[in-house]
């Protein structure tokens, strides 16, 4: 049966360049499942975009003397040529900045407004006197007040991970100028959660089975916390989405509640792009389809806790606002396999001290393949990994080289070279080619499930042992000395290798992989 899965990845912020640990946390697994979800012939849709708004934005587009809409432009830009370079397989990569996300992220806001998941509170906020403004808490800085870092932001605490409330932190200074800011009291809206947290709570313990350990402690730990309140949505910054509201002039959607609406908005537009302006219902009102979130483990909450949060609440307000649709739910997040971080050479990854491998940087170098490959193989599934220069070589010249690419080389430039291209005819299959055969059908079993289950290196070294297997049984065969003697055991020996690496081969498929001029 067709399923349709929904590969919803990471969005980028527009502030800067992506670097190796950016790949290996979010966008490539994500592209390696929806491959296989596709070889697997289900209905996959992959969307995502340059998240363009927010203080990250500003503050770089202050930093560079640009503005916000050149900064995304300029980021945005050099995030489409990575990801071609790379192979990444989108079916769309959007932006938060566009007509189509505006609407559906307004649409959003004001279906939670009427089921009454929103309310207003004043609140008090960083201002500063000698700029006559308020500072998002990204422009304040200041000493965590829970583990004492001094270089905290005003949202999160880089050392310790935690969301902090910006109001409390000590010592605080802005970020555009150092200077000491005083608190003013601002009026925002903010979503209910301590409404929401039973449906939330539920949504969670149905997923309690399949989920990484990692991600489900983390968002149990957070949503049953003694006393959840709102958060805000709104924000005073003049760079984003307008408050869809009367007399909110001069306030903005948050980033981190907007953000998030555009794996939805990217399906709508996805959907316009192609003809047909419902097809996104099969992925979004279908209650059988399944979603899975790509991202890294800082960006747990907001996917496993506020989005479902968000999707729940605007509940079937959204369908009756958006065009007018009676019924439908949102579809919840299926699965939120979020990946750890990689470090370098031991060390954190840091675009300010320019402590990363860029992947722009490093395509000028070296070829896709071996980066998928390598980052593949350290994926930061179950705890934060490294990126090692000597291990990257070793991984590369001793597995993906030595392993896959020696056993596809040797195979085809025989049979290339003995049967002039043609998949020979092999005689009865001797117990060794049985066995072999055998092992590397199991593969589909056994890689399949990894893949299934979002354990990429687990398939990734299940497929290398089964090519080393090959390898194995192709040593003893030893079809260059088979040939010598007896071309027909020779032949049998090829066939069973080129069907190792096309399970389900006909002849005309690898024809075609071993011709070396094209037909015509
Ligand atoms: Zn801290």
């Amino acid at each position: 049966m067709t399923e349709n899965i929904l590969v919803s990845v990471a969005w980028p912020y527009a502030n800067s360049a992506i670097h190796v640990g950016n790949i290996t946390g979010s966008y490539l697994p994500a592209d390696i499942f929806a491959r296989y979800q596709r070889l697997k012939g289900n209905r996959v849709l992959v969307v995502s975009g340059s998240d363009a708004h927010g203080t990250p934005v500003t503050v770089r587009a202050d930093a560079e003397e640009l503005t916000p809409l050149q900064v995304y432009q300029k980021y945005h830009a050099g995030f489409l040529e990575l990801f071609q370079k790379l192979g990444l397989t989108y079916d769309l990569f959007t932006s938060t900045h566009t007509e189509n996300h505006f609407k559906v992220s307004q649409s959003i806001f004001l279906a939670l407004e009427k089921n009454g998941c929103l309310y207003t509170e004043r609140q008090l906020q960083w201002y500063s006197p000698a700029q006559s403004r308020f500072l998002p808490d990204r422009y304040i800085e200041g000493t965590c007040y829970i583990c004492g870092y001094t270089n905290a932001r005003g949202d999160q605490c880089d050392q310790c991970g935690s969301l902090l409330d910006a109001t409390l932190l000590i010592e605080p200074r802005s970020k555009i100028d150092g200077s000491k800011p005083e608190l003013r009291e601002t009026e925002h809206f903010f979503l209910d959660f301590g409404r929401l947290q039973p449906a939330i709570l539920d949504f969670l313990r149905q997923r309690e089975s399949y989920w990484r350990p990692n991600v489900l402690r983390q968002s149990l730990g957070q949503i049953q916390a003694e006393d959840l309140h709102g958060r805000a949505i709104t924000r005073d910054l003049d760079w984003g989405i307008p408050v869809p509201v009367e007399g909110w002039q001069g306030k903005c959607l948050y980033v981190w509640f907007e953000a998030v609406i555009g794996y939805l908005s990217a399906s709508v537009e996805w959907a316009q792009i192609h003809g047909s302006p419902e097809a996104w219902h099969d992925w979004w009102y279908d209650q059988g389809a399944r979603s899975y979130y790509f991202i890294g483990k800082d960006n747990i909450p907001f996917h496993a806790i506020f989005w479902p949060g968000e999707l729940i609440g605007a509940g079937e307000w959204f369908a009756h606002l958006f065009e007018g649709l009676d019924g439908p739910r949102l579809v919840l997040p299926y699965d939120v396999p979020a990946n750890e971080f990689m470090n370098l050479e031991g060390q954190k990854i840091s675009g300010s001290r320019n402590w990363a491998v860029w992947g722009l940087d490093f395509l000028s170098r070296y070829d896709p393949d071996p980066l998928r490959y390598y980052l593949t193989a350290n994926m930061p599934e179950s705890k934060d990994t490294d990126w090692d220069w000597q291990d990257f070589l070793n991984r590369n010249n001793n597995e993906l080289v030595a392993t896959w690419g020696n056993l596809a080389n040797r195979v085809l430039a025989f049979a290339y070279r003995h049967w002039e291209g043609q998949v020979p005819l092999p005689g009865e299959l001797r117990p060794a080619d049985q066995a072999i055969l055998e092992t590397v059908e199991s593969g589909f079993q056994s890689v399949g499930g990894h893949l299934e289950a979002v354990r990429l290196r687990a398939a990734l070294f299940e497929a290398i042992r089964l090519a080393s297997e090959v390898n194995k049984y192709l040593d003893q065969a030893a079809p260059w000395f088979e040939i010598k003697r007896d071309k027909n055991a020779a032949a049998t020996t090829i066939y069973t290798s080129l069907r190792a690496h096309l399970p389900g081969l006909r002849p005309a498929i690898v024809r075609g992989a071993v011709r070396r001029n094209p037909p015509g």
